[in-house]
């Protein structure tokens, strides 16, 4: 059921190149050295970083960077700057993003690039792969699958289960009972898990009840709204309480195991299309490893499931003091280094724990390091996204809306999406524990200008700068994690953190 996006040069310096993605990746087109489609530096048709394409096959997405001459789509201009304004100016004046599909002809000066979409036609039940269409030019038909019967509609047209809105999609695998248009899916993924209890067919959760706490609580703005329809036991064995907070990657809710009463976190995530029962049970097969993985300082993933064929959701323990994230508001967004050193030294452990046994964390932020009773932190949702990503189940995320931690994003996940390093993981962590401790983020976005070309060009600012009183020593670790050469920065959690016990700070270790 795999789709895959090709882009050809047709004109231009890099005519008849190939670039062939069947994963999540991102493409940048300029005259840098960090391009993947790279013009020589002496043409000056092009910017050094001219436009970012994020493809997530089937869809792509092309992101003009504040280029000079703008980026062509179908000869109408994204992006691009007017005479006499600045790279800031231009990217401030106008969103210059767009979604292309199949046919759609990128063209930058001489270059011109086409993209090409191939999406098989595959039974979004068990995704078996259909004939091809009968009549291409047919608006709509029905397959029946030959392995298990469903009946498919082939069409162009989709209505929304959400919103009723009729949407032009152009992918045919889409369960037509589930279908959450683009607006309503971004709108949805605040809160998943009540979307999921509206669409999921009603055979798939027979076990109904309608107890509701929070109809008690009316204090509680975080609590699940009480709205006709919501059912609170979608997930079978869970009693869910209220919603904890949310991100691009989905939401967290707090539950209770209904056989003993056990408190814990519900991570919830909607796919961005229909999975298929099989595909289901791949992935969360690929995730034993993830649920195998035991440490003082790593938050144990003990239970997960799928919700109908768009969701998945992952549980693990709650911790009821929060996370890093909440230490840091508490603090008004600086934490002392006594109290913050110990944590990091304990984040980084938990870290290196799970980069020892060949696994990449992915999403390392503070509102993921999680708050324990005895003052320490543990690590949690490791790896959860990045499997989440590979499966080919999330939307776009290198260029989504819903991304606002612009300055918490590492330079090589924009230019090398695709391969995730341990070394990526070292970054996030330094940057958030650079954030609580100087109260300023790393990286300084300024408000006028494309984020992705600020990530590609300027470097962390190096802490002393933020906070002059800082350990020379710690600063010393902290700058070199994050380098944007991965040359200079360490290569694993196993090596900052041996870097951060060897550094001096001036801070007595508790005893
Ligand atoms: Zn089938
Ligand atoms: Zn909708």
């Amino acid at each position: 059921m795999s789709a895959t996006v090709v882009l050809v040069a047709t004109k231009g310096p890099l005519k008849g190149r190939v670039y062939r993605f069947d994963e999540h990746d991102t493409f940048i087109f300029g005259r840098a050295a960090d391009c993947h489609a790279r013009l020589p530096e002496d043409d000056r048709t092009a910017s050094r970083h001219h436009f970012l394409l994020e493809v997530n096959p089937p869809h792509v997405r092309l992101r003009d960077l504040g280029s000079l001459n703008g980026t062509y789509v179908n000869e109408l201009k994204c992006g691009g700057r007017e005479t006499g304004e600045t790279p800031q100016e231009a990217a401030a004046a106008r969103v210059s993003q767009c979604d292309l599909s199949g046919g759609d002809v990128i063209r930058v000066g001489e270059s011109q690039f086409l993209v090409d979409v191939q999406v098989p036609l595959a039974c979004f039940s068990c995704g078996t792969v259909l004939p091809p269409r009968e009549q291409p030019g047919a608006s709509e038909h029905d397959i029946t699958c030959v392995s298990c019967g469903t009946v498919q509609v082939v069409s162009h047209a989709r209505r929304c289960v959400h919103c009723g809105r009729i949407c032009d999609e152009e992918s045919p695998n889409e369960n037509p009972d589930t279908f959450l248009c683009e607006s309503c899916r971004r709108e949805c993924a605040e809160d998943p898990l009540r979307v999921l209890s509206e669409i999921a067919p009603q055979d798939l959760f027979p076990r109904v009840e309608s107890v509701s706490r929070e109809r008690d609580d009316p204090g509680s703005d975080l609590a699940l709204p009480a709205a006709e329809g919501f059912r609170n036991s979608v997930i079978d064995g869970y009693e869910v309480l209220r919603r904890l907070g949310g991100s691009a990657h989905g939401a967290v809710y707090e539950a209770r195991r209904t056989s003993d009463g056990r408190p814990v976190a519900i991570k919830v995530v909607l796919c961005r299309s229909t999975v298929s029962a099989p595909a289901r049970a791949h992935f969360l097969r690929e995730l034993d490893p993830l649920r195998a993985l035991q440490h003082p300082r790593c938050v144990e993933l003990f239970d997960v499931g799928a919700i109908g064929s768009t969701g998945f959701y992952f549980v693990s323990d709650f911790f009821p003091s929060g996370s890093l994230a909440i230490l840091e508001a508490n603090h008004g967004g600086r934490v002392p280094l006594e109290i913050a050193h110990p944590l990091l030294l304990a984040a980084a452990e938990g870290l290196a724990f799970i980069h020892e046994r060949q696994i990449v964390h992915g999403d390392v932020k503070a509102s993921n390091i999680m708050l324990t009773g005895d003052g320490s932190v543990r690590i949690a949702d490791c790896g959860l996204v990045r499997s989440f990503d590979r499966a080919g189940f999330s939307g776009m995320v290198a260029t989504g809306e819903n991304i606002v931690a612009w300055p918490f994003v590492a330079r090589e996940q924009i230019t090398d999406y695709s391969h995730y390093l341990p070394a990526t993981d070292v970054w996030c962590l330094a940057a958030c524990f650079y954030a609580i401790l100087s109260g300023h983020p790393p990286r300084h976005i300024e408000p006028k200008r494309d984020p992705i070309e600020t990530i590609l060009r300027e470097p962390a600012i190096a802490l002393r700068k933020a906070w002059p009183d800082a350990p020379r020593g710690l600063a010393e670790v902290l700058d070199r994690a994050l380098s944007d050469s991965l040359r200079h920065r360490f290569p694993t959690a196993t090596e900052f953190r041996t870097a951060l016990l060897e550094a001096e700070t001036g801070v007595q270790p508790r005893g």
